[in-house]
């Protein structure tokens, strides 16, 4: 192999890792918001402005790379090979393409200055005056943004090496190496558009979906967000409207909404527990009135038994089925209905055949 071959290759792999961090440059900090860290601030405190820094940064080391790449073969390259061609060669190809490789960065540096002027000139900016109201401007917009991305309800899910999914109260965001999407979940419409499906991932055994959602908002251009059916899910239960899915698109049940869904229907054919008691809310979702009691009424005979819980009823079925789920061995997801569980206040142990729902009478 030629020394030209050789550093092709490797300007490659560093081309590739600098626009493409595997997880392997992650873990060492080589990547461009790990490397700036310092300039940038921080994402936690000041989402918006660390954003516009990173875009800037990430457009200047990407515009140098064709010009690193020249200067590379100049020490690493081969005397009568690809050196030529810079030095040598006075086709009109080599000379556009030395030009680029100059120019480039020079604009790149020159955005950074303007947006060091004013940031009023910043793609983020422009996108967040979209948003304007009355006396609201950019900045209010911005604080809005900030405030909303501290707080600990915010989703944020990674969905490959350069492209991250922000759902907070009031917005939703996709933030790429050099822009951000941003729209109000007030006026956006958000609708599957396609599911795919792999047979081998390294999140599930059997099989991973992913699905491609568009974002339709009337004050900046549709995107699309791509997620995993887990991520989907989180996405779903943040946001304040629903996402439309067409019939045609099947979403895949987890292994836990399947055994919520088994667990249901084994509850309701169990007696029920009859009161005529005022219930509150559920105490794991808040949304759904309490609807199950746990009281002994199975005949075990293990060593695990069963105990009688004096607690009111609290949970909703669904949500005790999660809580139940949680406690078993979760590679045995076939013996997940004959197991035992504490109960989530008192700890007394019961089984499937404990739990009733409660019917309410006058
Ligand atoms: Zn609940
Ligand atoms: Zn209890
Ligand atoms: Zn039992």
């Amino acid at each position: 192999m030629t020394a030209d071959v050789v550093f092709l290759l490797f300007y490659l792999l560093f081309a590739f890792c600098v626009i493409f961090p595997p997880t392997e440059c992650i873990s060492f900090g080589f990547t461009i918001p790990q490397l700036f860290s310092s300039i940038l601030g921080s994402e936690h405190e000041n989402f918006i402005e660390y954003h516009m820094k990173r875009t800037a940064f990430t457009l200047l080391i990407y515009s140098v790379l064709p010009l690193g790449f020249i200067f590379g073969t100049t020490f690493f390259g081969d005397e009568n090979g690809i050196q030529k061609l810079w030095f040598v060669d006075d086709s009109i190809w080599i000379s556009v393409l030395l030009s680029l490789a100059i120019i480039l960065p020079i604009l790149a540096f020159f955005e950074i200055v303007r947006y060091k002027l004013s940031w009023e000139n910043h793609a983020i900016v422009k996108t967040l005056k979209k948003f304007t109201t009355g006396n609201r401007d950019w900045r209010m917009i911005a604080q809005n943004i900030n405030f909303e991305f501290r707080s600990i309800d915010k989703l944020c899910v990674q969905t490959n090496a350069i492209i991250k999914i922000v759902a907070t109260e009031n917005w939703i965001i996709k933030v790429t190496p050099l822009s951000m999407c941003i729209s109000h979940q007030s006026d956006s419409q958000l609708c599957v558009r396609q599911s795919d499906t792999h047979a081998f991932s390294h999140l599930s055994n059997d099989g991973t979906q992913f699905i491609t959602i568009e974002v339709q908002s009337p004050r900046v251009p549709s995107y699309n967000i791509r997620l995993n059916t887990l991520d989907f899910r989180d996405l779903q239960d943040r946001l304040a409207g629903i996402v439309h899915i067409p019939e045609n698109i099947k979403i895949f049940k987890s292994v836990i909404e399947k055994f919520v869904d088994a667990f249901r229907h084994a509850v309701e054919q169990n007696p029920k527990y009859k009161t005529s008691q005022d219930l509150d809310h559920c105490f794991g979702c808040n949304i759904v009135t309490s609807n199950v009691k746990l009281q002994k009424l199975c005949e075990d005979s293990g060593e695990e038994h069963c105990s009688n819980c004096n607690c009111r009823p609290i949970w909703c079925v669904d949500c005790l089925a999660r809580w139940f789920a949680h406690q078993q061995d979760i590679e045995q997801t076939s013996q997940w209905l004959s197991g035992k569980c504490p109960c989530p206040m008192c700890k007394k142990r019961f089984c499937l055949l404990d739990v009733c729902m409660v019917e309410q009478i006058e």
